[in-house]
Protein backbone atom coordinates (compact mmCIF):
# COMPACT_ATOMS: atom_id res chain seq x y z
CA UNK A 1 0.00 0.00 0.00
CA UNK A 2 2.47 2.46 0.92
CA UNK A 3 4.72 1.18 -2.11
CA UNK A 4 2.23 2.32 -4.36
CA UNK A 5 1.82 5.80 -2.56
CA UNK A 6 5.64 6.44 -2.71
CA UNK A 7 6.06 5.10 -6.48
CA UNK A 8 3.92 8.60 -6.95
CA UNK A 9 6.39 10.99 -5.39
CA UNK A 10 8.69 12.35 -7.67
CA UNK A 11 10.35 14.37 -5.64
CA UNK A 12 10.61 14.57 -1.41
CA UNK A 13 13.18 16.96 -0.49
CA UNK A 14 14.05 16.53 3.71
CA UNK A 15 15.44 19.29 5.70
CA UNK A 16 17.55 20.98 3.28
CA UNK A 17 19.92 23.55 4.77
CA UNK A 18 22.58 25.35 2.48
CA UNK A 19 25.25 27.49 3.42
CA UNK A 20 27.36 29.50 1.82
CA UNK A 21 30.21 30.39 4.11
CA UNK A 22 28.39 32.46 6.85
CA UNK A 23 24.95 32.53 4.99
CA UNK A 24 22.66 30.45 5.32
CA UNK A 25 20.36 30.21 2.82
CA UNK A 26 17.98 27.42 3.04
CA UNK A 27 17.31 26.16 6.69
CA UNK A 28 15.31 22.99 6.45
CA UNK A 29 13.17 23.27 3.74
CA UNK A 30 10.59 19.70 3.18
CA UNK A 31 9.04 19.47 -0.07
CA UNK A 32 7.12 16.48 -1.71
CA UNK A 33 5.96 16.50 -5.27
CA UNK A 34 3.87 13.88 -6.54
CA UNK A 35 3.73 13.27 -9.72
CA UNK A 36 2.09 15.46 -12.32
CA UNK A 37 2.02 18.00 -9.73
CA UNK A 38 2.96 21.97 -10.84
CA UNK A 39 4.60 24.44 -7.99
CA UNK A 40 5.50 27.42 -7.94
CA UNK A 41 8.36 28.70 -5.68
CA UNK A 42 7.69 32.71 -4.88
CA UNK A 43 10.32 34.69 -2.80
CA UNK A 44 11.92 37.77 -3.20
CA UNK A 45 14.81 38.34 -5.08
CA UNK A 46 18.21 36.68 -2.85
CA UNK A 47 15.79 34.21 -0.71
CA UNK A 48 17.38 31.41 -1.97
CA UNK A 49 14.61 29.96 -5.00
CA UNK A 50 17.45 29.38 -7.28
CA UNK A 51 19.55 28.03 -4.60
CA UNK A 52 16.61 25.30 -3.53
CA UNK A 53 16.60 24.92 -7.28
CA UNK A 54 20.12 24.36 -7.82
CA UNK A 55 20.04 21.92 -4.89
CA UNK A 56 17.67 19.36 -6.57
CA UNK A 57 20.07 18.73 -9.67
CA UNK A 58 23.09 18.77 -7.30
CA UNK A 59 24.33 22.12 -9.31
CA UNK A 60 25.16 22.76 -5.64
CA UNK A 61 25.69 20.67 -3.08
CA UNK A 62 23.38 20.66 0.09
CA UNK A 63 24.45 21.49 3.32
CA UNK A 64 22.86 18.73 4.43
CA UNK A 65 19.32 17.70 4.48
CA UNK A 66 18.32 14.60 1.84
CA UNK A 67 16.82 14.67 -1.76
CA UNK A 68 14.73 12.02 -2.26
CA UNK A 69 14.48 11.65 -6.51
CA UNK A 70 11.80 8.88 -7.50
CA UNK A 71 11.59 7.14 -4.19
CA UNK A 72 15.59 6.65 -3.77
CA UNK A 73 17.41 8.70 -1.50
CA UNK A 74 20.31 10.29 -3.26
CA UNK A 75 23.58 9.65 -2.32
CA UNK A 76 24.73 7.52 1.50
CA UNK A 77 25.25 8.48 4.57
CA UNK A 78 28.93 8.28 5.50
CA UNK A 79 29.31 5.85 8.45
CA UNK A 80 31.78 8.05 10.08
CA UNK A 81 30.37 11.36 10.30
CA UNK A 82 26.95 11.18 9.45
CA UNK A 83 27.37 13.57 6.69
CA UNK A 84 25.68 12.44 3.24
CA UNK A 85 28.16 11.62 0.13
CA UNK A 86 27.67 11.75 -3.23
CA UNK A 87 29.11 10.23 -6.07
CA UNK A 88 29.56 12.23 -9.21
CA UNK A 89 27.99 9.23 -11.28
CA UNK A 90 24.77 8.88 -9.24
CA UNK A 91 24.13 12.62 -9.86
CA UNK A 92 25.35 12.56 -13.70
CA UNK A 93 22.26 9.68 -13.99
CA UNK A 94 20.21 11.90 -11.24
CA UNK A 95 20.52 15.18 -13.70
CA UNK A 96 19.59 13.24 -16.67
CA UNK A 97 16.10 12.65 -15.13
CA UNK A 98 15.81 16.32 -14.22
CA UNK A 99 15.24 19.28 -16.90
CA UNK A 100 16.29 22.36 -16.30
CA UNK A 101 15.21 25.81 -17.87
CA UNK A 102 16.63 28.95 -16.73
CA UNK A 103 16.73 32.44 -17.10
CA UNK A 104 19.42 32.60 -19.96
CA UNK A 105 19.28 29.99 -22.78
CA UNK A 106 22.58 29.23 -23.25
CA UNK A 107 21.99 27.07 -26.60
CA UNK A 108 24.73 26.04 -28.54
CA UNK A 109 25.30 29.11 -31.30
CA UNK A 110 27.16 27.23 -33.88
CA UNK A 111 25.07 24.28 -33.72
CA UNK A 112 21.72 24.27 -35.52
CA UNK A 113 18.24 24.37 -33.39
CA UNK A 114 17.69 20.39 -34.07
CA UNK A 115 21.54 19.80 -33.22
CA UNK A 116 21.25 21.33 -30.15
CA UNK A 117 18.25 19.46 -29.48
CA UNK A 118 19.70 15.84 -30.30
CA UNK A 119 22.95 16.99 -27.73
CA UNK A 120 21.50 16.02 -25.06
CA UNK A 121 20.41 11.84 -25.97
CA UNK A 122 23.79 12.01 -28.12
CA UNK A 123 26.54 13.06 -25.80
CA UNK A 124 24.45 12.15 -22.58
CA UNK A 125 22.10 9.37 -23.12
CA UNK A 126 24.10 8.13 -26.00
CA UNK A 127 21.48 7.17 -28.06
CA UNK A 128 21.97 6.70 -31.83
CA UNK A 129 21.48 9.13 -34.42
CA UNK A 130 18.22 8.42 -35.58
CA UNK A 131 16.83 8.19 -32.37
CA UNK A 132 18.30 11.26 -30.93
CA UNK A 133 17.05 12.89 -34.42
CA UNK A 134 13.28 11.25 -33.34
CA UNK A 135 13.79 13.12 -30.23
CA UNK A 136 14.57 16.15 -31.43
CA UNK A 137 11.63 16.67 -34.38
CA UNK A 138 8.89 15.41 -31.61
CA UNK A 139 10.18 18.03 -28.64
CA UNK A 140 10.61 20.79 -31.65
CA UNK A 141 7.10 19.66 -32.89
CA UNK A 142 5.77 20.46 -29.17
CA UNK A 143 6.97 23.90 -28.61
CA UNK A 144 5.62 24.57 -32.03
CA UNK A 145 9.44 24.89 -33.59
CA UNK A 146 9.78 21.87 -35.83
CA UNK A 147 10.12 23.91 -38.39
CA UNK A 148 12.96 26.05 -37.20
CA UNK A 149 14.38 22.88 -36.75
CA UNK A 150 17.56 24.01 -39.19
CA UNK A 151 17.59 27.51 -37.97
CA UNK A 152 20.25 28.94 -36.19
CA UNK A 153 19.68 30.57 -32.21
CA UNK A 154 20.71 33.81 -33.92
CA UNK A 155 18.05 33.75 -36.30
CA UNK A 156 15.13 33.21 -33.33
CA UNK A 157 13.37 35.39 -31.23
CA UNK A 158 14.04 35.45 -27.32
CA UNK A 159 10.90 33.41 -27.03
CA UNK A 160 11.58 31.15 -29.75
CA UNK A 161 15.35 30.34 -28.41
CA UNK A 162 13.82 29.76 -24.51
CA UNK A 163 11.00 27.15 -26.87
CA UNK A 164 13.70 25.23 -28.00
CA UNK A 165 15.79 25.14 -24.64
CA UNK A 166 12.24 23.80 -23.18
CA UNK A 167 12.61 21.26 -26.10
CA UNK A 168 16.14 20.62 -25.27
CA UNK A 169 15.31 19.40 -22.16
CA UNK A 170 12.05 17.53 -22.99
CA UNK A 171 14.50 15.36 -25.08
CA UNK A 172 16.06 13.96 -22.64
CA UNK A 173 12.81 12.99 -21.55
CA UNK A 174 12.93 14.11 -17.54
CA UNK A 175 10.57 12.93 -14.75
CA UNK A 176 10.84 16.51 -13.11
CA UNK A 177 11.14 19.83 -14.83
CA UNK A 178 12.57 22.76 -12.80
CA UNK A 179 12.21 26.24 -14.50
CA UNK A 180 14.26 29.09 -12.90
CA UNK A 181 12.57 32.37 -14.21
CA UNK A 182 12.27 30.96 -17.98
CA UNK A 183 11.13 34.27 -19.08
CA UNK A 184 12.70 36.72 -16.81
CA UNK A 185 15.16 38.02 -19.21
CA UNK A 186 12.45 38.45 -22.03
CA UNK A 187 10.88 41.38 -23.94
CA UNK A 188 7.21 41.74 -22.64
CA UNK A 189 5.61 40.87 -25.71
CA UNK A 190 7.65 37.08 -25.43
CA UNK A 191 6.93 36.44 -22.41
CA UNK A 192 2.84 34.58 -23.48
CA UNK A 193 4.35 32.06 -25.90
CA UNK A 194 7.01 30.29 -23.23
CA UNK A 195 4.00 30.28 -20.77
CA UNK A 196 1.56 29.11 -23.03
CA UNK A 197 4.36 26.13 -23.68
CA UNK A 198 4.66 25.46 -19.85
CA UNK A 199 1.13 25.85 -19.66
CA UNK A 200 1.21 22.70 -22.56
CA UNK A 201 3.35 20.86 -20.67
CA UNK A 202 1.66 21.01 -16.99
CA UNK A 203 -1.62 20.04 -18.83
CA UNK A 204 -0.17 16.92 -20.04
CA UNK A 205 1.02 15.97 -16.63
CA UNK A 206 4.66 16.87 -16.83
CA UNK A 207 5.98 17.61 -12.71
CA UNK A 208 7.16 21.10 -12.61
CA UNK A 209 8.93 22.96 -10.08
CA UNK A 210 8.59 26.94 -11.43
CA UNK A 211 10.67 30.09 -10.05
CA UNK A 212 8.60 32.61 -11.59
CA UNK A 213 7.48 36.31 -10.54
CA UNK A 214 3.97 35.90 -13.56
CA UNK A 215 1.37 35.69 -10.73
CA UNK A 216 -1.37 35.13 -12.90
CA UNK A 217 0.49 32.51 -14.48
CA UNK A 218 0.96 30.90 -10.91
CA UNK A 219 -2.46 31.57 -10.16
CA UNK A 220 -3.71 29.56 -13.39
CA UNK A 221 -1.19 26.54 -13.61
CA UNK A 222 0.18 25.74 -10.18
CA UNK A 223 -1.04 22.91 -7.85
CA UNK A 224 0.24 24.49 -4.81
CA UNK A 225 2.66 27.80 -4.67
CA UNK A 226 5.01 28.13 -1.74
CA UNK A 227 6.45 31.36 -0.84
CA UNK A 228 10.06 31.14 0.39
CA UNK A 229 11.46 34.01 3.19
CA UNK A 230 13.86 33.51 5.34
CA UNK A 231 15.71 30.51 4.12
CA UNK A 232 12.27 28.72 5.06
CA UNK A 233 8.83 28.12 3.47
CA UNK A 234 6.47 30.70 5.07
CA UNK A 235 3.18 29.94 3.38
CA UNK A 236 2.13 27.60 0.86
CA UNK A 237 -1.28 26.37 -0.06
CA UNK A 238 -3.49 26.25 -3.29
CA UNK A 239 -2.96 29.56 -5.35
CA UNK A 240 -6.58 30.66 -4.78
CA UNK A 241 -4.95 30.82 -0.59
CA UNK A 242 -1.83 31.68 -1.50
CA UNK A 243 -2.33 34.44 -4.11
CA UNK A 244 -5.75 35.72 -3.13
CA UNK A 245 -5.59 35.10 0.61
CA UNK A 246 -2.21 34.89 2.03
CA UNK A 247 -2.38 34.52 5.87
CA UNK A 248 1.65 35.88 6.29
CA UNK A 249 2.51 39.25 6.46
CA UNK A 250 5.47 38.32 4.65
CA UNK A 251 3.34 37.00 1.80
CA UNK A 252 0.88 40.13 1.98
CA UNK A 253 4.05 42.30 1.29
CA UNK A 254 5.38 40.34 -1.28
CA UNK A 255 2.82 39.99 -3.25
CA UNK A 256 1.77 44.19 -2.71
CA UNK A 257 5.10 45.02 -3.90
CA UNK A 258 4.27 42.53 -7.25
CA UNK A 259 1.18 44.97 -8.07
CA UNK A 260 -1.78 43.40 -8.41
CA UNK A 261 -2.47 40.44 -11.33
CA UNK A 262 -5.12 40.07 -13.57
CA UNK A 263 -7.34 37.42 -12.68
CA UNK A 264 -7.53 34.84 -16.02
CA UNK A 265 -11.31 34.30 -15.92
CA UNK A 266 -13.86 36.77 -14.38
CA UNK A 267 -14.60 36.66 -10.78
CA UNK A 268 -18.04 35.38 -9.69
CA UNK A 269 -19.52 36.52 -6.46
P1 LIG B 1 17.01 33.96 -5.50
O1 LIG B 1 17.08 32.98 -6.61
O2 LIG B 1 15.82 33.77 -4.62
O3 LIG B 1 17.12 35.37 -5.96
P2 LIG B 1 19.59 32.87 -4.78
O4 LIG B 1 19.30 31.44 -4.46
O5 LIG B 1 20.20 33.17 -6.08
O6 LIG B 1 18.26 33.71 -4.54
O7 LIG B 1 20.55 33.46 -3.67
C1 LIG B 1 20.26 33.36 -2.28
C2 LIG B 1 21.42 33.96 -1.51
O8 LIG B 1 22.56 33.12 -1.62
C3 LIG B 1 21.85 35.34 -1.98
O9 LIG B 1 22.23 36.10 -0.88
C4 LIG B 1 23.04 35.02 -2.86
O10 LIG B 1 23.95 36.12 -2.90
C5 LIG B 1 23.66 33.83 -2.16
N1 LIG B 1 24.38 32.93 -3.07
C6 LIG B 1 23.83 32.23 -4.09
N2 LIG B 1 24.74 31.48 -4.71
C7 LIG B 1 25.91 31.71 -4.07
C8 LIG B 1 27.26 31.23 -4.23
N3 LIG B 1 27.56 30.33 -5.19
N4 LIG B 1 28.20 31.67 -3.39
C9 LIG B 1 27.89 32.55 -2.40
N5 LIG B 1 26.66 33.04 -2.19
C10 LIG B 1 25.69 32.63 -3.01
MG1 LIG C 1 17.19 33.24 -8.67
Amino acid sequence: MTDVIEKTEVLKIVGLHKSFDQLEVLKGIDLTMQKGEVVVLLGASGSGKSTMLRCVNFMETPTSGRIIFEGKPVGKIHQGNGAVDYLEKELAILRSHVGMVFQHFNLFPHMTVKENVMEGPRTVLKLDKSECERRALKYLEKVGLAWKADAYPSQLSGGQQQRVAIARALAMEPSLMLFDEATSALDPELVGEVLETMKELADEGMTMLIVTHELGFAYTVADRVLFLADGDILEQGAPEDVLIHPKQEGTKKFLKGHGSFRLPEPQLD
